[in-house]
């Protein structure tokens, strides 16, 4: 059903970079001998799912939106793809995304720019657009994304559905193609708070694979907990992501859920986080710096594209590069390479750093009195495909309350918290200690 659908609208919404149709069909086949059989299910037996196409997929070619990667079959799975068959779950496709995960509105893709369900003038938000745009448009109940700054929550916020970015390490990024190492976290987007709690289960845990994975296998059962009750929950609202710039209408919107909290007996308060300007500068020098270091090796030798004009290996080199990658991951390379080379180094990567540790503490201080952070997703609506396109500067602005958390490792979720005059959705972020998804799960859960 879920195959027939995708086939009769995702023209319109081009939400899948390829479908898996063949092996989608034989492993439904298995479930329903297994449910036959009475065997015992797994987590997500039968679930359909839409994977990102930076996770790598043995024998399911896997793009990264990139011409770079357009005919690249891993020979292994993601140590995410082994737990979602474990779960019993069937990779349905995968899909679009900016190129290598770089940009805010899925129009970074070499492939196609994928459209947001609910006005398909408008962009679903990025880099997992197409995973968000998959949710949204019933063409999968749980897809896959990534979140260097914001991929999963921004994207989740601008389709109306919800979106977890689970704490650095939870989950393996074994197989993930990497963009920004010491930032990247997988993490699932679906229609629902307890869907989403469902599906952390199956996919986090440590794993040998992954040297930032976290050590010890957590007791936690979230789909139990989010049930408990949220009375006495100390909710701080940083009034920094509530001044200039954010939306009236949002402002609006997440003002109504902060009464219902209240309503239900969490105890909300103002205070002061004073990180938003250097946050997003920090976030744009690290990603970028590691950006660099994580893309030099798509030279046209070892795999990925190759161009066929060149005489020597330098011009295969840079002739491969020049024609593969697309305006934004170059541009990424650059100010990767440029923050990192000497004399600059010091005056923006290790500057960078320092900021890391200053916003990392902000936080710290700020949950010794709060159990969770509240705040907008997005400071602006879903906006018109093509109308950020030509300036950089103002896509980056996008991912002003996002990137903070990947600063700082930290777990957030994106939930819907309603809809503009113009009917399009709205997000509500919040933002919880390291490990205590579920904090974060019972808040949305109660809010939903
Ligand atoms: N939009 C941000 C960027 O372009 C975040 C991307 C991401 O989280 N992968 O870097």
């Amino acid at each position: 059903a879920y195959l027939e659908r995708i086939k009769e609208l995702d023209k319109g919404i081009q939400a899948f970079i390829h479908l898996n149709e063949e092996d989608a069909l034989l492993q439904a086949k298995d479930v329903a001998e297994k449910i036959q059989k009475k065997e015992t299910a797994g987590l997500l037996e039968g679930i359909p799912v839409a994977v990102k196409d930076n996770i790598c997929t043995k024998g399911l070619r896997t793009t990264c939106g990139s011409k770079m990667l357009e005919d690249f079959i891993p020979p292994y799975d993601a140590t995410l793809i082994k737990k979602l068959k474990e779960a019993g779950a069937i990779i349905i496709g995968k899909t679009n995304m900016d190129e290598f995960a770089m940009g805010s509105s899925t129009e970074n893709s070499a492939f196609a720019t994928t459209k947001n369900p609910w006005d398909t003038g408008k962009v679903p938000g990025g880099s997992s657009g197409g995973s968000a745009a998959a949710v949204a448009a019933g063409f999968a109940p749980l897809a896959i994304g990534s979140d260097t700054g914001g991929s999963i929550r921004q994207p989740a916020s601008f389709c109306g559905v919800v979106g977890l970015k689970p704490t650095y390490g939870l989950v393996s990024r074994y197989g993930l193609i990497a963009f920004a190492s010491s930032l990247d976290q997988i993490g699932p987007l679906t229609k629902t708070v307890e869907d989403c709690a469902l599906s952390l289960q199956a996919i986090q845990g440590p794993d040998s694979m992954d040297a930032t994975s976290y050590k010890e296998r957590s007791a936690e059962n979230y789909l139990e907990e989010i049930k408990g009750n949220i009375k006495g929950l100390k909710v701080g609202v940083p009034k920094e992501f509530f001044q200039k710039g954010l939306h009236g209408e949002i402002a609006k919107a997440i003002d109504k859920s902060m009464k219902l909290l209240e309503e239900m007996g969490a105890e909300l308060e103002e205070f002061s986080l004073p990180i938003m300007d250097t946050a997003l500068s920090a976030y744009y020098i690290i990603s970028s710096a590691e950006a660099s270091a994580n893309l030099a090796r798509y030279d046209g030798v070892r795999y990925g594209y190759r161009s066929e004009i060149f005489e020597g290996i330098n011009e295969l080199m840079v002739n491969s590069r020049t024609e593969a990658f697309g305006k934004e991951v170059k541009r990424r390379i650059m100010m990767g390479t440029y923050v990192l080379s000497s004399g600059y180094y010091d005056a923006y990567y290790n500057k960078a750093m320092m900021l890391r540790r200053k916003i990392k503490d902000s936080f710290s201080k700020a949950f010794e009195n709060y159990d969770v952070i509240l705040s907008p997703t997005s400071p602006i609506l879903p906006f018109g495909i093509g109308e950020k396109m030509e300036d950089p500067l103002e896509m980056y602005l996008a991912d002003i309350y996002t990137v903070s958390i990947n600063i700082a490792g930290l777990p957030a979720i994106s939930i819907p918290c309603g809809f503009s005059n113009t009917k399009l959705p709205i997000g509500l972020q919040l933002i919880g200690k390291p490990y205590q998804e579920n904090q974060l799960l019972k808040a949305a859960y109660h809010l939903e």
